[in-house]
């Protein structure tokens, strides 16, 4: 497609292009690759003066009712007529990628697939439409909802007490070290430091540090596992908490995390679960029985509502029995009658007046509230162990499948959880794991999470969802194996790679740190 436009845009970055030039196919005039179209920007093909709706001309002598606030000159926005638009969202909708479309391995991100039913359940009008601000009394079942999924969630973790307003793992996070903070201070000392394992998501020193504490790594064991010891030799009376994930980011469990939590417990700290692997041990093991003090869900990922994108997600946060009173607000409560209301005020019998304030200005994500519900009812108890079992055996089949030829570095450390690790070793020609995940594309899958956890060189954590077939998993260690014997036999075109792919090699250190988020003119 080649709608004709004021800078002249000409299909110079497409990809398709430049690999056919360069193998000698056929070159097409449009940049075109068969029915993959190249999209412009919408800047790059909009005019100024065309529109999608057809208003009458302005009587000029009607009296001008703009009370000199009238336009001084265009903003500065493109007009599309209305088959332009259409087309133009739908073709970058298909260069898209996610869980519908094919395997999406992302370690530590948990891309579950997301059941119709929940999405058919969120869009009933009396979840979809409904006003945070409505009267209480005309959303009962919305409340109930979000009671009775409190309730859910409090009865698989093992814990008394949940503030549902986070909205994502990250924010559930800050809400869990702010109730600490809150207990610390109403205890006469918030304390200075957050005690981290070094092989932490990125998102826990950074919340330790954003509620003011100094942020100190406990390394972790050559099996992979939170060093046990050099974390007791740390413990004292100016460590607020400890921050660990379980299962961790290497994807294994915390054996010894009772241990763990009882001597944080003995110095006075509290113990924050990063739960965002929940997903491998839900039905399984209850977090309230190891320990924890505090911890946060993500529903977008244990419990299946969509994620990715910076679309909504939700974080609720488990608390213990100590920590219960200094919980955010609101929350919603049952009446005898049976009634629900929102608490939105102190409610001394419940906070005893300490309550460390709102993470939000309402009560959370309603539609992930419905969704994640509706998984849990269609699971039921039993239906949840699965899931994890399910999580837990992919991850070990995929393990088993590649430590013949990739660096594996935990495999002797036991069964994985729901991810499996590798590390880069003995890639010929200077080739990088960078490399090989760009292959994987080429075949047809989204890589996995590659370079993280930190503590594992040229890492590269794969995390297949529960809900994949043995067959669709055997065609992902077929491809895997096959561009890792590219990336060991030192293939140069791996250097290149994605070759198919919408784009080829962007510089993503320069989209990370100096995105530019406005377009410009290029004549300007
Ligand atoms: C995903 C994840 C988080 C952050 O959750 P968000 O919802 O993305 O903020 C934190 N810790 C771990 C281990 C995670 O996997």
């Amino acid at each position: 497609m080649n709608a004709p436009n004021k800078s002249g845009w000409k299909p110079q970055m497409n990809n398709a292009l430049e690999v056919a030039e360069a193998s000698g196919e056929i070159v097409t005039t449009t940049g075109n690759r068969a029915l993959m179209l190249e999209e412009p920007l919408i800047f790059e093909f909009g005019h100024a003066e065309t529109t999608g709706v057809d208003l009458p001309e302005i009587d000029a002598s009607a009296p001008n009712r703009m009370g000199g606030f009238d336009r001084a000159e265009p903003i500065g926005l493109v007009g599309l007529t209305e088959p332009e638009t259409v087309r133009h969202y739908t073709r970058l909708s298909r260069q898209n990628y996610g869980i519908d479309l094919g395997f999406f391995p992302l370690g530590s991100c948990t891309m579950k697939h997301n059941p119709r039913l929940n999405e058919k359940m969120a869009r009933l009008p009396g979840f979809a439409d409904i006003h945070p601000l409505a009267p209480q009394n005309s959303v009962q079942g919305a409340l109930e909802v979000i009671y009775q999924l409190a309730d859910w969630l409090k009865t698989l973790t093992g814990m008394p007490s949940v503030a549902m307003s986070p909205k994502a793992g990250a924010h559930g996070e800050l809400c869990g070290i702010l109730a600490i903070r809150a207990a610390h201070t109403a205890a006469g000392n918030p304390r200075e430091v957050v005690l981290v394992p070094e092989s932490a998501h990125g998102t826990n020193p950074a919340t330790a540090a954003f509620a003011g504490y100094k942020v100190e790594d406990i390394p972790a064991t050559a099996e992979g596992r939170v060093d046990v010891e050099a974390l007791k030799a740390r413990l004292g009376p100016d460590v607020a908490a400890v921050m660990i994930t379980n299962p961790n980011t290497c994807g294994l469990f915390e054996k010894d995390f009772r241990t763990i939590a009882d001597a944080v417990h003995e110095v006075g700290g509290y113990v924050y679960c990063d739960g965002a692997n929940f997903n491998a041990i839900v039905g399984r093991v209850r977090p309230g029985d190891l320990g924890v003090d505090a911890m946060h869900i993500n529903l977008h990922k244990t419990f299946s509502t969509p994620h990715g994108g910076g679309g909504p997600g939700s974080g609720p946060v488990v608390f213990s029995d100590a920590l219960a009173p200094f919980a955010p607000l609101p929350f919603v409560r049952q009446y005898e009658d049976g009634a629900y209301e929102i608490v939105e005020e102190e409610a001394r019998e419940v906070t005893r007046g300490q309550t460390f304030g709102r993470m939000t200005a309402f009560h959370g994500q309603m539609g992930m509230f419905t969704r994640a519900l509706t998984y849990m009812l269609s699971h039921g108890a039993d239906g949840l162990k699965q899931v994890a079992e399910d999580a837990v055996l992919n991850a070990n089949y995929i393990l088993r499948s590649l430590e013949d030829i990739l660096h594996a570095p935990f495999a002797d450390s036991g069964p994985c959880m729901h991810e499996a690790l590798f590390g880069d070793k003995d890639f010929g020609g200077g080739l990088s794991t960078l490399d090989l995940a760009k292959g994987l594309i080429d075949e047809g899958y989204h890589p996995m999470t590659v370079y993280f956890p930190l503590v594992v060189h040229g890492a590269m954590l794969v995390e297949p969802t529960e809900t994949e077939s043995k067959a669709s998993i055997d065609q992902f260690i077929t491809a895997f194996r096959h561009v890792t014997e590219r990336a060991l036999a030192g293939d140069e075109a791996l250097k290149q790679a994605p070759y198919f792919a919408p784009r080829r090699r962007l510089d993503e250190t320069a989209a990370a740190r100096k995105p530019k988020l406005a377009w410009e003119d290029p004549e300007a």
